[in-house]
C-alpha cells in the first residue's frame, strides 16, 4: 500500500543542510493499523504529510499502491490524496470562513459526488461525531475538541482507503479519545482501511498492531504488537 524507499527530507539552512529525514525505508501493507513513535523534532510530522502527498521527499521514492509518486504530476498526486487519502491534521486545517457542514461537504466536492448524495453523507458524519447541533458554526466558534472531531470527521468522508491520523486525540478529552480509536479500530479491523498514526500516547498505540520509532529522522526501531499485548 504505502511503500517509502531511501526517503530523505532536507531543508536548507543558512550554508548548511538541515536534515530532516535520512533514507527512511518503510513498508506498509494493506490493512495494517501503524503507530508512528518518537521525540518532537524526529520528523514524524514530516514523514505523515509525505505519505499523505502534502509534501515531496527531497530524495527516494515513494510508492503509493505501487505506483511510483515521484513520476506524477502534481495534478495526479493532488486528486489521490482527494480520493484516497483521510488525512487528519494536528492543527485541525480547517476552513475557517466555511460552516462545519461545508467544511465536511467540501472533500465530496473535490471527489465530484452529486448534491443529494453529499447532502446525505455529511448528515451522517455528524449524526456519528455528534456535531448536528454545530453544523452551522464556524470553526472560530468550536472548541479545540470539536473542531478536532470535524477534522476526523472530514478525514472520513471520503471513505478513503487509507487514513493518515497527525495527533488525532490530542486535544480530545479522554472519552471523546477513546472514542475516536475505537471508530479507528472499527474502520480498521471492519473495513480493511490502513491507518497510520502519529502519537505519544503508549495507551493509544495499543490500538493498533505496529509501532514505528523515528529517532533524529530515522527508523530507531520497527516492532509488531502481537493480540496479547494490542489492547481493545
Ligand atoms: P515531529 O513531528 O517528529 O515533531 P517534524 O516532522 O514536525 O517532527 O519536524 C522535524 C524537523 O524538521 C524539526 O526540526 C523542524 O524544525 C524541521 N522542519 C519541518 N518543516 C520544516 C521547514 N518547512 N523548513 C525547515 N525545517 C523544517
Ligand atoms: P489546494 O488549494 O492546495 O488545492 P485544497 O483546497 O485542495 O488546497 O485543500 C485545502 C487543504 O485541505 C489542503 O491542505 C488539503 O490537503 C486539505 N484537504 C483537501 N481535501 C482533504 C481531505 N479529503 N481530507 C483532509 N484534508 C483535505
Amino acid at each position: 500500500m504505502i511503500k517509502l524507499q531511501n526517503i530523505t527530507k532536507s531543508y536548507r539552512n543558512g550554508f548548511k543542510r538541515a536534515f530532516v529525514l535520512r533514507r527512511v525505508s518503510l513498508e506498509i501493507n494493506e490493512g495494517e493499523f501503524v503507530t508512528i513513535m518518537g521525540p518532537s523534532g524526529a520528523g514524524k510530522s514530516t514523514l505523515l504529510h509525505i505519505m499523505g502527498l502534502l509534501d515531496e521527499p527531497s530524495d527516494g521514492d515513494y510508492l503509493f499502491r505501487g505506483e511510483s509518486t515521484a513520476s506524477m504530476s502534481n495534478k495526479q498526486r493532488t486528486e489521490l490524496h482527494r480520493t484516497q487519502i483521510g488525512f487528519v491534521f494536528q492543527a485541525y486545517h480547517l476552513i475557517d470562513d466555511l460552516t462545519v457542514y461545508e467544511n465536511l461537504e467540501t472533500p465530496l466536492l473535490y471527489k465530484g459526488l452529486g448534491r443529494s448524495e453529499r447532502k446525505s453523507k455529511v448528515a451522517e458524519m455528524l449524526d456519528r461525531f455528534s456535531l448536528v447541533a454545530k453544523q452551522k458554526l464556524f470553526p472560530n466558534q468550536l472548541s479545540g475538541g470539536q473542531q478536532q472531531l470535524v477534522g476526523v470527521a472530514r478525514a472520513l468522508i471520503i471513505e478513503p482507503r487509507v487514513i493518515l491520523a497527525d495527533e488525532p486525540t490530542g486535544n480530545l478529552q479522554s472519552q471523546q479519545g477513546e472514542d475516536i480509536m475505537q471508530t479507528l479500530r472499527d474502520l480498521n479491523e471492519n473495513d480493511g482501511v490502513t491507518i497510520v498514526q502519529v502519537t505519544h500516547s503508549e495507551k493509544q498505540a495499543r490500538y493498533g498492531d505496529r509501532i514505528v520509532r523515528l529517532v533524529d529522522g530515522a527508523v530507531d526501531e520497527d516492532l509488531r504488537l502481537n493480540a496479547e499485548t494490542a489492547a481493545a
